[in-house]
């Protein structure tokens, strides 16, 4: 399976085995389970700016490092707009977003580093998380592809980000797109479809209509799309098929919870 769900203790994780069998990471993607919020942030709530009591929030990520094994103040976080600003993160951005909201890199969905020991770390509720590491320059990266995101290609801007700012050869890549709202249950309106419009000349693949004059969206299929057209090889591209709503028992939903909700986290860390 390319992807698995590890469990430790009361709160499992899932991990990408392409990622693990290179031994050069640490990465998880959190779900509802282990951590101390209360409803409707129960019980595993990393993000700060959804309404939770930022006590527990500290609390959930202290506990999900200890359980993935990083260090909390490791942690680099961006302010995510569903824009397509791509940060590249070096040693003195350590801890920015990890303690408080308002440290974290402002306007920023998307964020690369090639150092070691510092973890990039992004927070979800049915947005697609999209985890790429270049194992041959050494360098990781994670991005938040919601449909604005997407629409904008934030994948494809972050590999070429990879590649002006450290060599990254795209076909060395390997990528993962994490749980998120599946074309099941993912309906959006005309207005979407335009913005996918204008940017993928395929996006009838991407779309299917409904009874009632709407649109089903494809997330997991356009962000696929995306990192291919960036010039990853398909085998090295992973996608979890996991829908949030369909599974809002264990991941928060944006969607299935309408709109009041915790977020999981999707980390990513180049080991010493
Ligand atoms: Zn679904």
């Amino acid at each position: 399976m390319m992807f698995t769900a590890t469990r430790q203790g009361e709160m499992p994780y899932y991990t990408f085995s392409r990622f693990n069998v290179t031994g050069m990471v640490t990465h998880g993607f959190t779900t509802r389970y282990g951590g101390v919020s209360r409803k409707p942030y129960d019980t595993l709530n990393m993000a700060f700016h959804v309404g939770d009591e930022p006590q527990r929030v500290l609390a959930n990520r202290s506990l999900a490092c200890e359980r993935l094994g990083i260090e909390q103040e490791s942690l680099v976080a961006g302010r995510q707009v569903h824009g397509d600003r791509v940060a590249v993160v070096t040693a003195v951005d350590r801890g920015r977003g990890a303690f408080e909201e308002e440290a974290a890199l402002p306007e920023t969905d998307a964020l690369i580093t090639n150092v070691s020991g510092l973890t990039l770390a992004g927070f979800f509720a049915d947005c697609a998380p999209l985890l790429i590491l270049d194992p041959v320059r050494r360098v990781a990266a994670l991005a938040h592809a919601g449909r604005r995101g997407t629409a904008l290609r934030i994948g494809q801007k972050t590999v070429q980000q990879m590649r002006m700012s450290f060599g990254t050869d795209p076909r060395d890549c390997l990528a993962g797109v994490a749980p998120s709202i599946g074309p099941c249950c993912y309906e959006v309106d005309d207005r979407v479809v335009d913005d996918f419009k204008k940017t993928f000349s395929n996006w009838r693949m991407l779309v299917a209509g409904t009874a009632t004059g709407k649109w089903r969206l494809d997330l997991w299929e356009a962000n696929r799309r995306v990192l291919l057209d960036a010039g990853l090889r398909p085998e090295n591209i992973a996608v979890a098929g996991l829908c949030t709503a369909c599974h809002s028992d264990v991941f928060f939903s944006y969607r299935a919870h309408n709109g009041v909700t915790g977020r999981m986290a999707a980390f990513l860390m180049l080991r010493e």
